[in-house]
């Protein structure tokens, strides 16, 4: 039950993780409770020679490729992460009570996207309510879009000036969001409409594929595609318990060794704007880092 990495979180960036250090003749095990971020959506854009491809389908090829190299996947939570001493191993304790032993342990177990509270937004996220313009801007491109506000300020204000890129068609709803003058004046040199009232309702418009129904204490609006800000919220209870140092809220990380030692961390449970790509670049990335590093601890021993 011994490894020299458990990586937590099977998703792009532990999968990706998982790949590089099984190439490279560690033994690891990826545990994985098989929730990953983008699992509402069909289709995941703005991969390199893969656009459209299924996310769920990418995970399974990737978890295939692990197996392949000789890792080993277990399905399940981690609910602790323990050690002894700072030499000594690491324990990884599942929600069923199993306890794996590691060298080093990486956690890639990415964020909670917490949208605004707005009936039937949630039912829609993933399928017809996105938040990422790269990863879904290109297919609303000269589109009515909404953006409907209510969460994280800085995000939503952002992309309310960032869409204006992909449509001249776009209505903001702040949604309860206090926006400046200079906001103000930015959105009405961008041309986007502002609509300064509460969104009791959103509902799909079935008349088309990606279509929504806006429902407002303005009225009622149909468009053919809709966006909102949600609060990016790290799943890094495991970092946090084992005394991880964070700014901002986030986890801290050079080159994706946490503060502690032997406790590495790697995609969004870091680094909220982390699209796929970079997810799996950054597990990457991180696994060659821990391989490198164990390699010099051994060296020391010599
Ligand atoms: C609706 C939506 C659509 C998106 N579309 C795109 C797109 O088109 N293109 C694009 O590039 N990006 C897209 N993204 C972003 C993409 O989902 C993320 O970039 C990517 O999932 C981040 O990878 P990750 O490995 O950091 O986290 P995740 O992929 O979320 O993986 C985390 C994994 O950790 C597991 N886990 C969590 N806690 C534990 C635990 N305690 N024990 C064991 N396992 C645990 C989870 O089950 C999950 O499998 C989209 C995101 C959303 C929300």
């Amino acid at each position: 039950m011994y490894s020299d990495v458990i990586i937590i979180g099977g998703g792009f960036a532990g999968t990706a993780a998982a790949i590089t250090l099984a190439r490279a003749n560690r033994k690891i095990r990826l545990i994985d409770s098989g929730a990953p971020r983008n699992r509402f959506s069909k289709h995941a854009h703005g991969i390199l020679g893969l656009d459209g491809a299924a996310p769920a389908e990418l995970l399974q090829r990737g978890h295939a490729e692990v197996g392949k190299f000789g890792g080993t996947i277990t399905q399940g939570s981690v609910e602790k992460l323990t050690r002894d001493s700072e030499r000594g191993p690491w324990r990884a304790k599942l929600g069923g009570g199993e306890v794996f032993e590691s060298r080093h342990v990486l956690v890639a177990t990415g964020l909670t996207d917490k949208l605004p509270a707005v009936p039937g937004l949630s039912d829609l996220w993933g399928t017809r309510v996105f938040h990422c313009p790269y990863c879904h801007g290109y297919e609303v491109t000269g589109k009515k879009v909404a953006l409907i506000g209510g969460a994280n300020p800085p995000f939503t204000i952002r992309i309310s000036k960032l869409l204006s890129t992909w449509t001249s068609a776009l209505t903001f709803y702040p949604n309860g969001l206090e926006l400046t003058d200079l906001d103000r004046a930015q959105l009405a040199g961008l041309g986007v409409k502002i609509v300064d009232a509460d969104v009791t309702q959103v509902q799909a418009d079935k008349a088309t594929p990606t279509g929504v129904k806006v429902h407002s204490s303005a009225g009622e609006d149909t468009y053919e595609a809709c966006f909102t800000g949600p609060d990016f919220l790290p799943n890094d209870a495991l970092l946090r318990d084992a005394g991880c140092e964070s700014t901002d809220g986030w986890s801290s990380v050079e080159r994706g060794q946490t503060s502690v030692s032997r406790l590495w961390a790697a995609g969004n449970v870091v680094s909220s704007p982390d699209q796929v790509s970079q997810a799996m670049g950054s597990g990457a990335a991180v696994g060659i880092a821990i391989d490198q590093r164990m390699l010099d601890e051994d060296l020391a021993e010599l």
